[in-house]
């Protein structure tokens, strides 16, 4: 595809466009929870949109619906730290990918098994 095709494309289907970036989001972590490990089903703002959190990749993370509930506005390393679920080397991760650092977030996450 010519870049402009994927610029025309970008501009007339925002929605199918947002599908493919969340999807993308979805694979760095293998369809995983971020934080515990379940299946992801969705994405979370780290920097809540309420607060003025941008809907960019290094703003959102895939995880699952509880964790999501749960953590909510929360700070989400000081609310990782408190879960019982927590591993130091997710939280690695999660640091990795606020850095947008998404590649060294995707080999840490690899190595939690
Ligand atoms: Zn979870």
């Amino acid at each position: 595809m010519h870049k402009q095709d994927a610029i025309s494309l970008d501009q007339l289907c925002p929605k199918i466009n947002n599908k493919y970036w969340r999807d993308s989001l979805h694979k760095l972590t293998k369809y995983q929870c971020i934080y515990c490990g379940k299946p992801s089903e969705s994405i979370d703002h780290i920097y809540p949109k309420s607060k003025g959190g941008k809907s960019i990749t290094s703003n959102c993370i895939p995880c699952c619906l509880s964790c999501n509930g749960k953590k909510s506005d929360s700070e989400v390393l000081n609310w990782y730290r408190d879960q019982s679920f927590y591993d130091p080397r997710r939280s690695m991760a999660i640091r990795a990918w606020i850095n947008n650092d998404l590649k060294l977030a995707s080999v840490l996450l690899d190595y939690i098994k």
